[in-house]
């Protein structure tokens, strides 16, 4: 029998950091501020996977105040939740993100995202969905003040 978790995630926008997202950097002006790289989707992927296990959220496992995350990429997340999967004997069935965000557009990076968490989570490429929307000009992401990104997982007994 399977299980489904769910994971939301926000960062804010700030100059002068890089864009990361989906584990893949992206030429921006601004970046997305935060302990690790700031990668808001893959945070929502973590805790979507994290949840769906009954464990307790990515915070928890990294947090801030644990200076071997500062700066890291948030792609270590996903293989450490592999590895916890693993040990507890649990097989991911599929992941489904979304980002909300006024930019950049996602479409030229698509497939550089779903081959970063594939190989970091050792699962096939096809089990993996990532999309973006805007805000439609709403909100803090429709202002562009930050962005942030919704993920489901599902996972089976391996
Ligand atoms: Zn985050």
């Amino acid at each position: 029998m399977g299980r489904v978790g769910i994971g939301y995630d926000a960062h804010r926008l700030v100059t002068g950091r890089k864009l990361v997202l989906g584990g893949v950097a992206i030429p921006s002006e601004k970046g997305l501020h935060g302990h690790s790289d700031g990668d808001v989707l893959l945070h929502a992927i973590a805790d979507a996977l994290l949840g769906a296990i009954g464990e307790r959220d990515i915070g928890h496992f990294f947090p801030n105040s644990d200076s071997r995350w500062e700066g890291v990429s948030s792609l270590i997340f996903l293989e450490r939740i592999r590895e916890l999967l693993h040990r507890k004997g649990w097989a991911i069935e599929n992941i489904d993100a979304s980002l909300i965000a006024e930019a950049p557009k996602i479409g030229p990076y698509l497939e550089e995202m779903r081959a970063a968490v594939s190989q970091a989570l050792g699962i096939e490429s096809s089990r993996i969905g990532i999309k973006a929307t805007t805000n439609e000009g709403m909100g803090f992401p429709g202002r562009g003040e930050g962005m942030a990104a919704m993920a489901v997982a599902s996972v089976e007994k391996a």
